[in-house]
């Protein structure tokens, strides 16, 4: 049991994406998991609203799970993979390639969502060198999009506060498409939103901008995630991969909150009917139990790195802990649940579900729009005047207090529960989310 959390000093730990002054005057704090629940150190339920952090999604401490993580800590501390290798690395690589979209065969394990973006953005680069196509440089992302934290995935990410205190040291050659959030049209969409394809187009101008020739890769997450759960529009992915195979762009999609069942299929672009030809994942990997990465590339991509002498090193790249025995067994053990409890199934059949439960929302007091697809869902507030994202904050406090974690980001409330959720727990958390904005 964690120590009492009014005895524990809380000043050395810098926590990540925090008002750390704001945190530690009072904190909210979880010590235990179970299922679709968290339980604070003073013993109070709090129901997983987000899957933790869009990871958890075969629900939270999963007996077979936790019982593949222990038996390998027991076995193995750790493996090297550079120049040597533990056997179950490739049992689950081989086990995950099972599963993706057509002609994506291989897998390149890292520790986290930014480093397998980083590693995609490094990977679509040395591609085209290794074909003679090294002009292709550029990389374009799009407004509002969320890869994380690295250099390159703030450089074509596009929230602007994750940019601005690093902005003179971004990588170049790098441009955004216009974001796709269109509350004047697209209010209250249920799905995909019916307006907005069009924005695809603009991908023609900038590569028009730079010359084609000099474009490397588009990454795009297929639902933007972290800035507010943001759809695309009917037709817009399928226009992006039409503009980019007709000028030889890879399209990177990145997965780390869509993959792994979150849109009723193994990969979101399963769902959503469009195939990149690099995708990202993360989190719900290892239902974010051991920190786990790992980057899918098409056949093409994969046969351009090992056509040099049998014995160069294909790929300068790599991490110290890819492969990290511990992840790969927690890998193996999710991916085996999602597959024996049919969880992918299941968020299909609860996304309805969720569906009409957030748009019951609709007419509560500040609510501007509700968006969902799948087992992912936003809830936006109208922003206070003068003070953006307070409204927000102040119901995702409220809400925890009462005893529901929703996740936030500026005004917008996202869902993202386990997908092992019930439909009691959809209305328990609608519900809760109701009852907070009456009180604001
Ligand atoms: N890419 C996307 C789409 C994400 O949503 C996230 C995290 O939320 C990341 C990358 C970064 O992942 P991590 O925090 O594991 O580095």
């Amino acid at each position: 049991m964690a120590a009492n959390p009014e005895q524990i000093d809380l000043e050395s730990f810098w926590l990540p994406f925090t008002s750390n002054r704001a945190f530690k005057k009072k904190p909210r704090m979880v010590a235990r998991a179970q299922g679709m629940y968290y339980w604070t150190p003073e013993g109070q339920k709090i129901l997983d609203g987000v899957a933790g952090l869009w990871c958890c999604n075969a629900g939270h401490n999963h007996p077979k799970i936790q019982a593949a993580i222990q038996k390998q800590a027991a076995e193995m501390d750790f493996a090297p993979h550079f120049n040597f290798a533990h056997p179950a690395a490739f049992e689950a690589a081989n086990r995950l390639c099972e599963d993706t979209p057509e002609g994506f065969n291989h897998v390149f394990f890292t520790n986290s969502g930014s480093e397998s973006v980083d590693t995609a953005l490094k990977i679509a680069l040395a591609y085209h060198r290794e074909r003679g196509d090294a002009a292709r440089t550029k990389l374009i992302g799009r407004e509002k999009g969320y890869h994380g934290v690295g250099f390159g995935g703030i450089s074509v990410g596009g929230i602007i506060h994750n940019r601005r205190q690093f902005s003179a040291s971004l990588i170049p050659g790098v441009d955004h498409l216009p974001h796709t959030h269109d509350l004047s049209r697209n209010a209250f969409s249920r799905g995909l939103p019916e307006h907005g394809a069009e924005l695809a187009d603009e991908l023609v101008n900038i590569a028009t901008l730079h010359h084609p020739s000099t474009i490397a890769a588009v990454i795009v997450e297929p639902i933007a995630g972290s800035a507010g759960v943001l759809m695309p529009p009917v037709g817009y992915l399928k226009r992006l991969r039409e503009i980019c195979d007709e000028h030889g762009f890879l399209l990177i999609f990145d997965e780390v909150i869509t993959a792994f069942g979150r849109l009723g299929a193994p990969f979101g672009s399963q769902a959503l009917g469009v195939t990149p030809d690099i995708i990202t994942t993360a989190k719900g990997l290892t239902s974010g139990t051991v920190p786990m990465g790992a980057v899918f590339v098409q056949d093409k991509i994969y046969d351009a790195f090992m056509e040099g002498p049998g014995d160069a090193i294909e790929l300068f790249h790599g991490y110290t802990y890819s492969a990290h025995p511990l992840a790969v067994a927690a890998c193996k053990a999710t991916q085996d649940v999602y597959r024996e409890e049919g969880l992918f199934q299941r968020s299909a059949e609860m996304a309805p579900i969720l569906e009409d439960a957030l748009h019951s929302l609709k007419g509560e007091p500040n609510v501007i729009d509700v968006r969902n697809y799948g087992l992912m869902g936003a809830v936006e507030l109208a922003p206070i005047e003068g003070k953006p994202g307070a409204r927000g904050m102040d119901a995702m406090v409220r809400a925890f207090e009462d005893g529901t974690m929703v996740r936030v980001t500026g005004d917008t409330l996202a869902f993202s529960p386990p997908l092992i959720i019930e439909q009691t727990h959809i209305e328990q958390m609608v519900e809760a989310v109701r009852t907070v904005l009456r009180a604001q």
